[in-house]
């Protein structure tokens, strides 16, 4: 995850070389009995309480449980936990009579000695993997053959109903290879009225444009890289895509997949658009204007990919308190519990232990699970807990869920993500990622005033934080999602102080070793202030008959809308 506090705190630049995407997850075991979760000598308390929170983060963050890497012991040791949190609290199994869901995924690793051929107007292009380009597939596929597909420039390759804007009016690309721009036709036209401006919508991130690309039936998609618009270097493009990728199976996604994906530089781009017929200088004019029209590069792509294909698995932990009248509605609590386990082939301290990121998550949910399970009156709609795998490699554990919800989407009334808590101390604020996004913040801004915070966005949402951890898949299919962080403005310290411990944490523990449970320094006043809030606003969902949409004009508003159709 993308932590907004860290985001504030530190240059975009720094921000780039902490972007892996998709972080491998541990290899995964030899077979081995399950070992018994560590057991707490701890009195639980129901209410939200320091002490139990502190005491389950220490457990999940301990070397025992290895940086909980999904396919390690330490996933094991990991999932009996939360079970039996879920059990001493009273929660029914979520997913049948069980506690967990089977996530099945596979591993994708391309040959890298494939080489991409284009013919540009009769000119041959080699490019090679890592320096000029790179590819990849997502078909499940050990072989993909493409040969000769016409080029077609798509500009951003954005096809947004709401926004009134198709870069696909009008144009078959079955079989084609569409090339486009990163990011969204407001961010390099630097205007407002387009797309929010430098702010990035979802049109903007590169996973929308091969799922739009793989949507219109294209044989291929290419983004041009280009720093400013990906908000990081090729570098970060290179490591991403190189070695194994990770994926549900495509026969458990129910979004359509590209035969192959990929990026090339800015630099082959420049030269390729010219020997095809276009100047990318002038094309970046062009594609941000309304009206843009889709142009054919007189040029052809042949590719012969070979990847290694292999199949694992993981768990997602799910738990459920029925609600009282309408048990057949549902508020989400998510949070991811994996993490980057256990590197043995590095010196010193190789446990990544996660205490941040996100065992504060995995703790915070149960934490709210109990004060659920004391509150009175009973939630009227259920509540439920859903601790999901595979964050780190993706965001694949609630995508695996949101394909096969255990209570459907369209009976689901919202999720709430919990991804890396705050725990520099009370603030006079709070950080709403995506903020404007939908109708839970106005079920948040009241419980907001009670504490005495302001809800703000993240300092940098040109970086797209609202599009980097779990509830994006909900929001994707169109369930009302909210996502918030502590503030930024300490009580102790002010502004400087939030800035300082977000910088701190992002420099030295974030995906670290260091991102260990620590006493001495951790101030809880202010993460209790924050579950608080998230509770508090499931407690009103709970209670209440309302559907909390998305505000007009958000890209998910549409999915919702539809799913909503006659209810
Ligand atoms: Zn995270």
């Amino acid at each position: 995850m993308l932590r907004p506090l860290l985001l504030s705190a530190i240059a975009l630049a720094t921000l780039a070389a902490c972007q892996r995407e998709a972080a491998p997850p541990a290899e995964p075991a030899a077979p081995q009995t399950a070992v018994a979760p560590a057991a707490s000598t701890h009195a639980f308390d129901p209410a939200i309480r320091a002490e139990d929170f502190a005491d389950l983060v220490k457990t999940l963050s301990s070397d025992e449980f290895e940086g909980r890497g999904p396919g390690s012991p330490g996933e094991d040791k990991t999932v009996d936990y939360i079970k039996a949190q879920f059990e001493r609290i009273g929660l029914k199994p979520g997913n049948g009579d069980s506690y967990f869901q089977t996530v099945p995924m596979t591993e994708t690793t391309a040959d890298e000695s494939t080489s991409l051929k284009i013919d540009a107007n009769g000119k041959p292009y080699d490019l090679k993997f890592g320096t000029d380009m790179v590819m990849g597939t997502r078909t499940g596929k050990s072989e993909v053959k493409i040969d000769g597909s016409d080029l077609v420039f798509v500009g951003y390759g954005v096809n947004a109903p709401e926004q009134k804007w198709n870069d696909y009016a009008g144009l078959d690309v079955k079989g084609k290879t569409v090339v486009m721009f990163v990011n969204d036709p407001g961010f390099h036209s630097k205007d407002e009225s387009l797309f929010e401006g430098k702010r990035m919508t979802y049109y903007g991130r590169w996973t929308y444009k091969f799922e739009e690309a793989a949507r219109q039936g294209a044989a291929a998609a290419i983004i041009v890289h280009d720093t400013e618009g990906a908000s990081y270097g090729w570098d970060v493009v290179r490591g991403s895509w190189s070695g194994a990728q990770f994926d549900l199976r495509a026969a458990d996604d129910p979004t359509p997949r590209l035969p192959a994906q990929g990026w090339i530089t800015a630099d082959v781009a420049k030269r390729l658009f010219a020997d095809a017929g276009l100047d990318l200088a002038a094309e970046y004019k062009a594609a941000n204007k309304r009206g843009f029209k889709a142009k054919p590069l007189n040029a052809k792509l042949s590719l012969d990919l070979k990847s290694k294909v292999t199949e694992k698995q993981s768990r997602n932990v799910i738990g459920v308190m029925p609600g009282s009248a309408r048990p057949d509605e549902a508020i989400v609590y998510m949070a991811h519990w994996d993490h980057l386990g256990k590197h043995p082939e590095e010196a010193g301290d190789n446990i990544y232990n996660g205490a941040i990121d996100n065992a504060t998550g995995v703790a915070g949910i149960i934490e709210v699970a109990g004060a659920f399970a004391a509150q009175q009156p009973k939630p009227q709609r259920s509540v439920v807990f859903l601790a999901v795998t595979l964050e780190e490699s993706g965001l694949l554990g609630s995508k695996y869920y949101v394909a096969h919800p255990t209570i459907p989407l369209d009976k689901t009334v919202a999720v709430v993500n919990i991804d890396a808590m705050s725990v520099a101390g009370k603030t006079h604020d709070m950080t709403v990622v995506g903020f404007g996004s939908s109708e839970l913040e106005d079920v948040l801004k009241p419980i907001a005033d009670k504490q005495g915070r302001k809800l703000h966005a993240e300092t940098h949402p040109e970086a797209g934080g609202f599009f980097r951890s779990d509830h994006f898949n909900f929001a994707k299919a169109g369930v009302p999602a909210l996502y918030v962080d502590g503030g930024n403005d300490l009580v102790e310290g002010g502004v400087a102080a939030g800035e300082a411990a977000g910088k701190d944490y992002g420099d030295n523990r974030y995906h670290k070793p260091a991102d260990e449970y620590d006493a001495a320094t951790w101030k809880l006043d202010g993460t209790m202030d924050d579950l608080t809030a998230v509770y508090e606003v499931g407690r009103e969902l709970s209670g209440s008959d309302k559907w909390p949409n998305w505000y007009a004009g958000n890209a998910f508003k549409a999915a919702r809308d539809k799913m909503m159709q006659g209810k």
